[in-house]
């Protein structure tokens, strides 16, 4: 099981099927980049050549996840793929109660809905989107626990998803337990670029947390990634295996939602775990109003056949090697070109600093959306803003939310893409670095209320 190899980190598969991808021309991509207003979210996948916008449900299946599709059992009720969905999250994240969702906003919605009342605090290490969205949505206050070098793209801090457990206590002690009702941890954190959390932290957390009776929501979207990195960064976890270490992480942690689209390979899917029997009750009660019966939640019999064969892949420790090895030697490349990417390279993507990438860009003319629209621009490959766009604007003022973080990120598919692709994405962003300061700033021309980085658009000042 675990790894022998003492060689590069090459792919644990070879290729029986190819899909072609389309190079175009300049003139082509600035009239698609503009018609998609500079939001590349808006382009026409067509129109893109090596698609670096997400690693969420853009995952390449394996020949026993196809064929898994075709034991689908499509029954309204009891499908025998949901025992086995259920079966394969028992076993490799030891969870006991588990309601399959559309994908993991379907999950969040229904577990914030449940835990969360009006004036709650929801702290934790950093925030996603969709997350905190359904944490205020449901009445709810997100404030942000991650420890202070997450946010420094210059700390090479080995475990940057980490809780500053000091910051927790005294949310506690100026808001009281009973107004927290969970922390929500999330295994690498996505918006600090990919960054895990230690194994020794969730530790430590979870001691705390029980002392005021405080439940710990696991966002374990990429748990598998997580795990990799501390086997490979922990002291004392050389000798475990990922599939080990994955499952010590969910057991310290009382339930959580999962976008089964990113670790475990699917491409559509997602899940609530839980080990509160109470709190199952009604997430199955609320399920069959917003996702569908409790026993398909969402997805078809066939998807979590699929997703069931994903998770148990998706620990095994040869897979998350090359997986994390990909994007480490992207990172590598981009780090010998002298880009200024965030530190230390995290498991999904790569995260382009945008703000000393395009000094000459102040915040409110939103650098990292510009530099993604020149990427694509010059080789059609697709990344996606992380920054100021992304963040939203704050609630009660109104004005933008600025934080210190403004990213492009290049966020790598699972099994899909080469080396030789990698090279070419090095090259294309080491040519913009050359032509930095002909890149102009932008200003928003549609702003959707919620979600805003997906559909709003641009153009250039
Ligand atoms: C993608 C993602 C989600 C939301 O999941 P969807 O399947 O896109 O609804 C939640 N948390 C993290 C960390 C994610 O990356």
């Amino acid at each position: 099981m675990g790894t022998t190899i003492k060689h590069s980190w090459a792919e644990p598969f070879k290729i029986k099927m190819v899909e072609p991808v389309f190079i175009t021309t300049e003139e082509h991509r600035r009239k698609a980049l503009k018609e998609a207003g500079f939001n590349t979210f808006l382009l026409h996948s067509d129109d893109v050549y090596i698609d670096l916008l997400t690693d969420s449900g853009t995952s390449a299946m394996s020949d026993r996840q196809w064929a898994g599709i075709m034991l689908g059992d499509e029954a309204y009720a009891g499908s025998k793929n949901f025992y086995h969905l259920e079966e394969a999250i028992q076993t490799y994240y030891g969870y006991k109660h588990v309601v399959p969702t559309h994908q993991g906003r379907g999950a969040e919605h229904i577990l914030s809905q449940i835990m969360i009342k009006q004036g709650d605090i929801i702290p934790g290490n950093m925030y996603f989107t969709t997350t905190k969205l359904h944490q205020e949505l449901a009445g709810g206050t997100f404030v942000d626990i991650i420890i202070d070098e997450a946010h420094d793209p210059g700390s090479s801090h080995p475990f940057k998803g980490n809780v500053n457990l000091q910051k927790l206590e005294d949310l506690i002690k100026k808001h009281g337990a009973a107004k927290i009702p969970y922390v929500s941890i999330a295994t690498t954190v996505n918006m600090a670029g990919g960054q895990p959390i230690s194994m020794e932290n969730l530790k430590a957390l979870r001691a705390l947390t029980q002392t005021y009776g405080i439940k710990i929501i696991h966002d374990m979207t990429r748990v598998a990634e997580n795990a990799f990195m501390i086997q490979q960064k922990e002291e004392g976890y050389q000798h475990k295996t990922v599939a080990e270490i994955t499952k010590e992480l969910c057991q310290l942690t009382d339930g959580a939602t999962m976008s089964a689209k990113k670790d475990a390979m699917v491409n559509i899917g997602g899940f609530l775990a839980i080990n509160d029997p109470d709190i199952y009750d009604e997430a199955r009660n609320m399920v069959v109003i917003y996702e569908g019966l409790h026993t398909y939640g969402g997805m078809a019999g066939r998807d979590m056949e699929a997703l069931a064969i994903g998770i148990k892949e998706s620990v095994q420790d040869d897979h998350i090697r090359a997986r994390v090895g990909q994007v480490h030697y992207l990172g590598n490349k981009l780090l010998e070109a002298g880009i200024p990417i965030v530190n230390p390279v995290g498991t999904h993507g790569i995260f382009i600093d945008a703000k000393q990438f395009l000094p000459h860009i102040p915040q409110d003319q939103f650098p990292a959306q510009a530099l993604a629209g020149a990427l694509y621009l010059d080789s059609g490959v697709r990344a996606m803003e992380r920054g100021v766009v992304s963040a939203g604007r704050n609630k009660t003022t109104g004005q933008h939310n600025y934080p210190k973080l403004e990213l492009v990120r290049l966020t790598i598919p699972r099994r899909v893409y080469t080396q030789a692709h990698m090279d070419v994405v090095a090259e294309s962003v080491a040519c913009i670095y050359s032509k930095r300061n002909q890149i102009k700033g932008l200003t928003m021309t549609y702003e959707p209320k919620y979600l805003r980085f997906f559909q709003a658009r641009f153009k250039e000042v």
